[in-house]
């Protein structure tokens, strides 16, 4: 490679990836010329705000901005360039063309190393109304403005928005938020399709509770139109919701176009392949952000990952190499994500047992539901929190939690012990911060980790939540009054403090499996038992809390739940 520190760098996209990679370019070699490209009016802009400004929750559009033309101009000596469009690259000239959107005017300018951060676009389904000017996607601040203006305008009173993934979510969470009735339409049979079934389903109970409409397992068929605007969205199990406003969020896909007409080699999950290091198989180009396919850090797989994290991260690392040619290398993703949804915030990090079922990867889980902070301490929120762990080498897969304050905090740790490889019994280690207000002593993320560490030794094995209990002895062991709200059929009902007083009553020759609230109190019951004889028994991992969420229908209502 050439070491021209002189060299000019050309950057096409300017907003996560785009925007990282220019500024750290710049911090690494004062003597480049650096150019970068925006083929919108806008560079370094918070994507992930724009739900939270069309809500009216961020107020200021301004602070949608976080960098200006003028700071990167005056603070990095970047040139910058909006409404221009990168059309072609000339691998071999080493030149792109770039279109002047203003003036229609092609120019060339030659790169010596050369920065793809061009993102990802909305899918939006070739169906007829899909163009309707009530029908909008959200990318970037003019479908941003185009959306809070109709809003403002049109005082839409029904709202559809199809795809309940993170940036649908977070839009029903806004839509609501102005008042607007609002109805989700989603293809799987959950919402936030990449939590666990029964994660997601505490999100759609809050979503009920904000008078959401769900329509789930259904699809988007078509649009019923007058006067060239949608007034309803026609679903694939033959019905149409009445709409004043759609929204469009059922994926992205990655922007490979300039880069596949340059010859660039794209990856099996059609994204723009790269090494280590964020460069194409041309080495001279690199690529970061939603148009690539990382390093998935617990498959050792290629995939994609639209997520701010990593394109920043990556944008970074290819800034530094393209204008030193060295860097260290682009660590590999874990999907590590985070919503909120009215009072409930959902996360989630590695494999989900639904995706490790699929891949043909062993799994298993342990469900903890807990304060996040000490339960004696005024305040403490519920969260469920979902560990899951490979059954041969207990190597942490994967974590979900759905709940209200900390969930963030404990997604985050277990996904630093899953960049370092860790195992259930280190994340049982691990030395916390605990006061009060804070945590616990043995904090949700230890629980988890007691358990699955129990549960891989054959102390207290855990029985999956969702199981078939059918020709399973099932032990109770919560209160009367807990039973009475809530009971599982053909179960048993031993409170746990009279269970060594009526053993008797159970056959300790039959497969058995402890049911509490939670599985705390099972996971004792389970103890007792096995010290008393019964050789195969079990812990229904995450309890009747969880339970009514993974198979509501076999749930059993008393008065006063
Ligand atoms: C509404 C919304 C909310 C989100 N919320 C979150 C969140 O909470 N957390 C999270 O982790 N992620 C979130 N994301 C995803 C995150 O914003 C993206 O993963 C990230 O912006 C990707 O960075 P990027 O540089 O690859 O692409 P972008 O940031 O999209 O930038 C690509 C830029 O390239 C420009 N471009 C494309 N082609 C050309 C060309 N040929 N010439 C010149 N310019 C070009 C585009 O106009 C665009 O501005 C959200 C995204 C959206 C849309």
């Amino acid at each position: 490679m050439k070491n021209d520190s002189g060299r000019t760098i050309v950057i096409v996209g300017g907003v996560a990836g785009g925007a990282s990679a220019a500024t750290r370019a710049r911090r690494c070699n004062e003597d480049a010329r650096i150019i970068m490209y925006e083929k919108d009016s806008y560079v370094s802009f918070a994507n992930c705000g724009l739900p939270y400004y069309i809500g009216g929750e961020i107020e200021e559009r301004d602070d949608l901005l976080v960098a200006r033309p003028e700071l990167f101009r005056n603070r990095f000596n970047i040139e910058v360039h909006t409404l221009c469009e990168v059309t072609a690259i000339d691998r071999a000239a080493q030149t792109v063309s770039v279109q002047n959107r203003q003036t229609g005017v092609t120019t060339l300018q030659s790169y010596d190393r050369l920065i793809l951060a061009v993102g990802a676009s909305p899918i939006v389904p070739p169906i007829s109304g899909a163009d309707a000017p009530n029908v909008f996607t959200l990318r970037n601040l003019e479908d941003t403005d185009r959306i809070k203006q109709f809003v403002k305008e049109k005082k839409p009173q029904r709202a559809v928005v199809v795809g309940a993934g993170f940036i649908g979510l977070e839009m029903v969470e806004q839509l609501r938020r102005g008042g607007i009735q609002t109805a989700v339409v989603e293809l799987m049979e959950q919402v936030l399709p990449p939590l666990d079934a029964e994660m997601a389903h505490q999100i759609q109970q809050a979503l009920e509770q904000h008078d959401v409409e769900l329509h789930l397992g259904d699809g988007l068929a078509g649009f019923r139109v007058a006067d060239a605007m949608a007034t309803g969205v026609k679903l694939n199990s033959g019905g149409v919701l009445d709409a004043d406003l759609v929204i469009l969020g059922i994926g992205v896909r990655p922007n490979t176009k300039l880069a596949e007409q340059a010859g660039l080699e794209l990856g099996p999950m059609r994204g723009i392949r790269v090494n280590e290091h964020m460069q194409t198989s041309d080495p001279y180009i690199y690529a970061v952000g939603d148009a690539v396919e990382y390093q998935h850090g617990v498959l050792g797989t290629p995939a994609r990952v639209p997520l701010a994290g990593p394109a920043n991260r990556a944008g970074r690392l290819a800034g530094q190499h393209a204008a030193t040619d060295e860097a260290p290398p682009m660590a590999p993703v874990l999907g590590t994500a985070i919503v909120r949804v009215f009072e409930k915030t959902a996360a989630m990090t590695g494999l989900s047992v639904k995706l490790a079922r699929k891949v043909g990867r062993e799994a298993r889980a342990a469900v903890v539901v807990a304060k996040h902070h000490a339960g004696y301490f005024p305040g403490g929120e519920a969260m469920t929190l979902k560990l899951i762990y490979e059954p041969t080498t207990g190597k942490v897969l994967g974590a979900q939690g759905v709940g209200g304050a900390g969930v963030d905090k404990r997604i985050d740790v277990i996904a630093t012990a899953i960049h370092f490889g860790a195992t259930v019994g280190d994340l049982a280690g691990l030395d916390l911060a605990y006061a009060p207000p804070y945590g616990s002593a043995k904090d949700p993320v230890h629980m988890a980790a007691f358990a699955a560490c129990n549960d891989l030794a054959g102390l207290t094995p855990l029985c999956p939540l969702d199981k078939d209990l059918s020709g399973r002895q099932i032990v109770d062991v919560r209160t009367d009054a807990e039973v009475s709200k809530m009971r599982l059929p053909n179960a048993k009902h031993i409170p746990v403090d009279q269970l060594r007083e009526r053993l008797e009553e159970l056959d300790a020759s039959r497969p058995t499996v402890t049911v509490c609230h939670s599985g705390l109190r099972a996971h004792v019951a389970a103890r007792i038992l096995r010290q008393h004889g019964f050789d195969d028994v079990a812990d229904l991992t995450g309890g009747m809390f969880v339970r009514q969420h993974a198979k509501p229908a076999e749930i059993i209502r008393g008065e006063g739940d």
